[in-house]
């Protein structure tokens, strides 16, 4: 497929790439929407003789497109869709051989920590750890010897941030590989092949579509070699995204760099906002400067997103349970990144996978609420809050 090229090869800004990149109009008709390429297989002139194209599982032009368009956001070589942020990370764990000794952020995304925990653990030799402990990383890394190392930054929920300039410098003295799960930043926040990960990976049914309407996920790297394991696994085991889901994604995509903006200036407001209020125990907002993390997220990303975690002063989980269900205009559901704002109670929700022990050690407790600041009004969404608030006072 011939690429949207600028002029006189001039580097787009990303603002533009989540535009144009991928986005040639249609050679056929002209036109500027890519069609959804609703089709499983494709003609061939004669036996082996195709477009580059022979069926939907391998390959697809819509997907093809969704695909163009991310290798320009995150600045990588190669990259690939799949339906789910998960079968990402299932494919991850096949390609490398059985038994391989693995570090795993100890704060991950639940559903990350239950694929690990509970189905890989029997496959691969698999440790979690606090990687924002640099110290604490390089000593395991040294004596445990990880082919790769799997890191949130921010963590889920408690939003820890992570030096991924340092630690893939670390990790690959020991010749360790990095994937940094980037789904809470999007690449308009955060780049971390251009921080020395080899691989960034996202669930795109977060920030990257941002209207909570597809389930997706994507892997990017600019290793040959990992990106055509990773692709005969994805054509193999066949956790390909369907044509219709790539295209609401490409079309989500278009207005990411809006979307990432009011999303970030709403929840600065309300962090700071919720910093103060009388029953706010702590917020946890990596743009405040109370953050312990702020320093570094500073140097690293170009804003701070959309994701809030505070801690009420009242620690029973009633108190927490009254409060997510007097809000009205926060919708009370796991996930997200998408436009409308977001609550919810990840002891009980997100990160219920997580042993109630192990979950408390992290601090991940019953007064901790997370919250996915969208893009609505930001006086709507506080007065909403204060109502919640008044009635657990
Ligand atoms: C949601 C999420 C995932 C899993 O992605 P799905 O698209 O739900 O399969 C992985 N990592 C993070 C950080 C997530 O938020």
């Amino acid at each position: 497929m011939t690429k949207r090229k600028s002029n006189k090869g001039q580097k787009w800004n990303l603002k533009t790439s989540t535009i144009h990149a991928g986005g040639h109009p249609d050679k056929e008709t002209g036109a500027i929407i890519p069609p959804i390429y609703q089709t499983s297989t494709f003609v061939q002139s004669s036996p082996g003789k195709h477009k580059g194209y022979e069926y939907s599982r391998s390959h697809n032009p819509t997907r093809s497109r969704l695909e163009e368009c991310l290798s320009a956001l995150e600045n990588a070589k190669y990259c690939l869709v799949t339906s789910s942020g998960m079968s990402i990370a299932m494919l991850m764990m096949h390609v490398f051989p059985k038994d391989t000794p693995m570090l795993v952020g100890d704060d991950v995304y639940g559903g990350t920590y239950r694929l690990f925990k509970s189905i890989f653990d029997e496959y691969h030799n698999i440790k979690f750890i606090d990687t924002t402990d640099t110290k604490a990383l390089e000593v395991m890394i040294r004596e445990f010897k990880p082919k790769l190392l799997w890191l949130e930054t921010p963590t889920n929920p408690l939003l820890k941030i992570t030096d991924i300039k340092a630690t893939t410098k670390l990790a690959r003295k020991y010749k360790c590989l990095t994937l940094v799960d980037n789904t809470f930043m999007s690449p308009y926040f955060q780049r971390p092949l251009n921080l020395g990960a080899d691989f960034v990976m996202h669930s795109m049914t977060k920030y990257i579509n941002g209207h909570s309407d597809v389930v997706g996920g994507t892997i990017l790297t600019n290793n040959k070699k990992y990106y055509e394991k990773l692709w005969y696994l994805q054509n193999s085991i066949g956790p390909s995204q369907s044509p219709f889901d790539s295209w609401l994604v490409l079309r989500g995509l278009k207005t990411l760099a809006v979307r990432m903006e009011a999303h970030q200036k709403n929840a600065m407001i309300i962090a700071k906002w919720l910093e103060s209020h009388k029953q706010v125990e702590s917020v946890l907002y990596p743009g405040l400067k109370s953050h312990p993390g702020h320093k570094i997220a500073k140097k690293q990303n170009t804003g701070y997103a959309g994701m809030i975690t505070f801690f009420l002063k009242k620690k029973e989980v009633k108190f927490s349970k009254t409060f997510l269900s007097k809000v009205k205009l926060f919708v009370l559901a796991e996930s997200l990144g998408g436009v409308e704002s977001l609550i919810e109670h990840p002891a009980i929700m997100t990160h219920a996978s997580i042993p109630k022990k192990t979950r408390e050690e992290l601090g991940i407790t019953d007064n901790l609420i997370r919250l996915s600041i969208g893009i609505e009004d930001v006086n709507d969404l506080i007065q909403d809050l204060e109502v919640a608030f008044k009635t657990i006072r």
